[in-house]
């Protein structure tokens, strides 16, 4: 049985979201069909439709928010990988006795009407993992 049913979107650092909006509309020949804030995060997310998958693009709004601090360290890239699960609260049990190292225990409302929560890169080769569930 597969507990990750697949790759729902990857997540990319940019510092403008503007710029990055219209490269990347270039780029997938598709404009955004979406753009959010996420306070909580201190970003604003703007969406694309790749096939099956999704591109989110986000910017901070605040330099000491994840993004802002990950763009200072690393500059802008790929950010994380989002896995869609049936049950995010069950794979939450699962990879932390599997011994995966959770940045949250718990679901929290992301954008694009999600639940998501987050595995520590330190546990992951280096990735940060999402975990997302549709909300119903
Ligand atoms: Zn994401």
């Amino acid at each position: 049985m597969s507990l990750i049913q697949k790759i729902e979107h990857i997540g990319i650092a940019v510092r403008d979201l503007e710029a990055a909006n219209t490269l990347y509309e270039k780029l997938l020949g598709v404009a955004p069909y979406k753009q959010e804030a996420v306070a909580s995060e201190s970003v604003i997310t703007s969406f694309f439709r790749t096939g099956d998958q999704k591109i989110e693009l986000l910017a901070s709004t605040d330099a000491q928010g994840p993004i802002g601090k990950f763009i200072a360290k690393r500059g802008e890239g790929i950010h994380h990988i989002a896995f869609e699960v049936a049950d995010i609260q069950a794979e939450l049990k699962r990879l932390e006795a599997e011994g995966f190292q959770l940045i949250h225990t718990k679901p929290k409302k992301g954008a694009d009407n999600k639940w998501v929560a987050f595995i520590h890169p330190k546990s992951t080769n280096g990735v940060l993992v999402e975990l997302c569930q549709e909300m119903n």
